[in-house]
């Protein structure tokens, strides 16, 4: 890959990377195409200064504190010489979700699956799983409150 996309890969998740070297490669071997990695690791600061501009971007951008990127499990791809969507299937294939089937679709986003993030042994990637697991504990008391409920009646 080019230096800018290899120095921006080296501040993202290394498991993403990995991946986004290999999709690299796969673009290029099996279509001749190229990918380059346009965004990264952003900070807060970065992506509310990004979501401050949103009107003069043609692609969806994330509230502030609410973005792959600032935990940085995503990556922006420009993709050259084959479609997005040949490439977001490959990285699909890859383990990725790809951001051209979100609801609004953002073709060149790339990110990595939440159980994915947790497979790097880097205590630095880890967090933001909270909420799944409070939501989890909150789905088995109500399952709890339920078994009495239908008891008691
Ligand atoms: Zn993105």
């Amino acid at each position: 890959m080019d230096v800018q996309s290899a120095a921006k890969l080296s501040q993202v998740n290394p498991a993403l990377a990995n991946i986004i070297r290999q999709l690299a490669a796969a673009v290029s071997s099996q279509y001749g195409g190229t990918i380059q990695v346009v965004s990264g690791y952003r900070s807060y600061a970065s992506q509310a200064a990004l979501y401050a501009n949103r009107a003069n971007n043609p692609n969806p951008v994330a509230v502030p504190g609410t973005s792959k990127h600032e935990r940085g499990l995503a990556v922006d791809l420009r993709i050259s010489g084959v479609s997005a969507k040949t490439v977001g299937a490959l990285g699909e294939r890859l383990g990725l979700r790809w951001g051209g089937r979100f609801s609004k679709p953002d073709p060149g986003h790339f990110e990595l699956l939440a159980n994915a993030s947790q497979d790097t042994g880097s205590s630095t990637w880890e967090g933001g799983d909270d909420a799944d697991i409070s939501s989890l504990a909150t789905i088995f008391i109500l399952g709890l409150v339920a078994v009495v409920v239908i008891k008691i009646i």
